[in-house]
C-alpha cells in the first residue's frame, strides 16, 4: 500500500441542480479526490485555503485519515466556484470562479512528502502542476487531470507537463479539445504520443474508457436513480482509480481495468449528495457491493452460434 500525494483546489462550492442547491459547501479537486482515495490508501494533500475556510470541512478530511500537513492557511478568501446544472446533468454552466488565495498559491511540498511514489496532479494551473513535480524526488507514477480552461489558456505548459505524466484523466470534450481529434480513440492515441502511457476518457453518466498501450477497456456509469449533485464526480473517479492502483501497488493492465470500475463506483457515490458528504458514511461493504453490481451489469456469456 502506498501513500498518494495529491495537489489540487480546496474550495467552497455553490451549486444549483434541478433537485436543490447548496452554498459554500466543501469542494475542490483535492477534496473530492482525497475523500474518495482515502477509502483505499493513505493520502496527503497539498493546497491552500483562506482564513474563512471552515475548520469542520478540514476535520471532515482529517477524520477520514487524510494528511493535511501540506494544506496552507493563507490570509484572504478561499477559492470559490459556482456551478449550475440543468436537467441534463452531463452538462453544467460555471457561474463564477473566484481564485481568492489560490491566485498567489505556490505549492510547497513538505520535506517528508517529497519521497512520494504516487502523485496525483488535480485540476489546477499546469505551471503549478509542474512546480509540484519538480519538488518530488522520484515519483513512480504520476497521474494528472486538467480542464478546458488550461487547454485553451496554457497549452504550451500543459504539453510540457504531458511529457512527464504517466496517466492523463480527462473528459470527452477535453480529450477532443486537447488533441483536435473528434474521434475519441484517435484522441487517446494522440495523447499517448505526447507522453502518458495510459489515458482515461470520462464520459459523465455514460462511464469511462481506458486506453493503455494495447488495451481498451470500457466501464459504464452506474445507473443511479437519484442524482443529487454530480460536482466532484470526476475527481472522485480519479480518487477511486488511483486509490485502487496505489493500494495494489501495480499498474498492470488487469489492475488498470479493475481501477476503472472502482473509479466509476466512487464517481457515482459523489453524485448521491452535495459536496463530499456521501464519503463520510461510505464503508468498504458499500464500495464492494457497488463494484459487484458493475460486474453483474457487464458480464455476459459469449455463445458462438452453431452455424459458425
Ligand atoms: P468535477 O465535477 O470533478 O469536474 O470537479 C468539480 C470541482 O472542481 C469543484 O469542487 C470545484 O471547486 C473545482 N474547480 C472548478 N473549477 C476549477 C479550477 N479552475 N481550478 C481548480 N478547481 C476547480
Amino acid at each position: 500500500m502506498s501513500r498518494i500525494l495529491a495537489v489540487g483546489s480546496v474550495a467552497l462550492d455553490t451549486v444549483e441542480t434541478p433537485f436543490g442547491s447548496v452554498t459554500d459547501a466543501p469542494g475542490g479537486s483535492a477534496t473530492f479526490f482525497a475523500a474518495a482515495a482515502a477509502h483505499f490508501t493513505p493520502v496527503s494533500i497539498v493546497g491552500v485555503v483562506g482564513s474563512d475556510y471552515p475548520d469542520s470541512a478540514l476535520t471532515f478530511l482529517s477524520d477520514h485519515g487524510v494528511d493535511l500537513t501540506g494544506v496552507e492557511k493563507a490570509v484572504g478568501e478561499s477559492f470559490r466556484w459556482g456551478g449550475k446544472y440543468g436537467f441534463d446533468l452531463n452538462t453544467r454552466e460555471t457561474l463564477f470562479t473566484k481564485l481568492g488565495v489560490f491566485a498567489d498559491f505556490h505549492p510547497r511540498i513538505p520535506d517528508e512528502l517529497r519521497e512520494a511514489r504516487w502523485v496525483f496532479l488535480g485540476n489546477i494551473n499546469p505551471e503549478l502542476q509542474l512546480d509540484v513535480l519538480e519538488q518530488v524526488d522520484e515519483p513512480e507514477f504520476v497521474a494528472c487531470d486538467t480542464m478546458n480552461y488550461w487547454i485553451e489558456g496554457e497549452r504550451e505548459t500543459l504539453m510540457r507537463l504531458l511529457g512527464r505524466v504517466d496517466f492523463l484523466i480527462v473528459n470527452d470534450e477535453e480529450a477532443r479539445q486537447l488533441s483536435g481529434e473528434p474521434n475519441l480513440a484517435k484522441a487517446a492515441t494522440w495523447i499517448q504520443r505526447h507522453g502518458p502511457d495510459h489515458v482515461v476518457i470520462k464520459k459523465g453518466e455514460h462511464g469511462a474508457v481506458l486506453f493503455t498501450a494495447d488495451h481498451v477497456f470500457f466501464a459504464p456509469g452506474y445507473p443511479l436513480e437519484e442524482i443529487v449533485d454530480p460536482t466532484g464526480a470526476g475527481d472522485a473517479f480519479a480518487g477511486g482509480m488511483i486509490g485502487h492502483l496505489a493500494r495494489a501497488s501495480s499498474v498492470h493492465v488487469a489492475e488498470m481495468r479493475r481501477a476503472t470500475v472502482y473509479g466509476c463506483a466512487m464517481g457515482s457515490f459523489a453524485c448521491e449528495a452535495f459536496g463530499p458528504e456521501r464519503f463520510a458514511s461510505l464503508c468498504e461493504r458499500d464500495i464492494d457491493e457497488r463494484v459487484r453490481a458493475f460486474r453483474e451489469m457487464t458480464a455476459f456469456e459469449h455463445e458462438i452460434p452453431s452455424a459458425i
